[in-house]
């Protein structure tokens, strides 16, 4: 067993909309799990990797505050957090590694459907409900408005029928939830995604090798979704135009065909999925025997 000291802590959503896709993602990169009898601690068995179980908006701070040394929370909160720091003259209290794929949402106005206010030049003297006062509190000063911002810790929805506030500025990914409210959706001020983040402080000697090994199988992980191995038959002198055709394709691998002196094989792997239309412009480009098959693995 690798001493406690040298094991890295990473922070994750204890329950949320976050929490599905980190378990999957650290099982992904390897790392087989048991829960702690309390459930707020994920032990590795095979990795001296462990997490905490938290709530979100707790996740900037223990990496700030290096409890932890990575950790998995959404834009919008680290925005929220950061501006937090920064008005304490705490500048970069966490690094972003990476953008992951999944935790989508923007943070966006949104009014009542019989509201006349459409336009961010609108908002001037209106109060406005949300959870994020800080990251809306900047964007009102960017922009030089003069609104007032009440902070509502959840149900920010509600605020304009309860006349708190004559509008909302709240996370929306499909809409379902303003369109249930009768609010009707206005400017997007964040596009959030969940971010794996680390710790400011210098990583210890001893758990460097085993943090950039999990950074780096995460950053494989991710790369890999989506990613398609494509393999397909095609006439020498349709080469190029099928390269055009797939999507975020690298230089593909051509391998000659036995008796067939004009025809060749196309091995490529895709960086974005591949669709139906894509493959039925492939076969009108002369191609045949298209396989499209899903990647398990890749290291760059
Ligand atoms: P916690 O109990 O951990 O504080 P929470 O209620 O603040 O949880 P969730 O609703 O689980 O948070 O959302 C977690 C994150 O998921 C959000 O901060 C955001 O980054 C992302 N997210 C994606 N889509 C949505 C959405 N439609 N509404 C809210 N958050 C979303
Ligand atoms: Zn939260």
């Amino acid at each position: 067993m690798t001493q406690p000291q040298a094991r890295i802590k990473i922070a994750i959503q204890k329950s949320g909309r976050l929490t599905e896709h980190c378990l999957e993602l650290l099982q992904q990169c390897g790392l087989k799990y048991s829960r702690g009898r309390d459930q707020l601690i994920g032990f590795g068995e095979n990795m001296p990797v462990d997490f905490l179980l938290v709530r979100d908006d707790d996740i900037p701070g223990l990496v700030r505050d290096d409890v932890c040394d990575l950790g998995i929370v959404g834009l919008n909160v680290l925005e929220e957090k950061r501006l937090g720091y920064a008005a304490e003259g705490i500048n970069e209290p966490f690094q972003v590694l990476q953008k992951l794929d999944y935790g989508h949402c923007r943070l966006a106005f949104a009014y009542p459907e019989e509201s006349p206010l459409e336009k961010a030049a609108e908002l001037d003297g209106q109060t406005i409900a949300t959870s994020y006062p800080k990251i809306v509190g900047d964007y009102l000063q960017q922009n030089g408005l003069n609104a007032q911002v009440v902070e509502f810790s959840g149900a920010v929805e509600i605020a304009p029928s309860l006349g708190r506030a004559e509008l909302i500025c709240d996370l929306v990914s499909t809409g379902a939830t303003l369109a249930a409210n009768r609010l009707v959706e206005g400017e997007t001020i964040l596009d959030s995604v969940a971010c794996l983040i680390q710790t400011p402080v210098a990583i210890p000697a001893e758990k460097t090798e085993w943090v950039n090994r999990l950074v780096e199988r995460i950053a494989g992980v991710q790369q890999v979704r989506g990613c398609k191995y494509i393999m397909m038959h095609a006439p020498r002198s349709a080469l190029h135009a099928i390269t055009e055709l797939l999507p975020g394709a690298e230089s593909p691998t051509v391998l000659p065909l036995e008796d067939a002196d004009d025809k060749v094989a196309v091995h490529v792997v895709c960086r974005e999925n591949v669709f139906w239309e894509t493959l039925e412009s492939l076969k009108k480009a002369g191609a045949s025997s298209v396989l499209v098959i899903p990647i398990e693995k890749m290291l760059a």
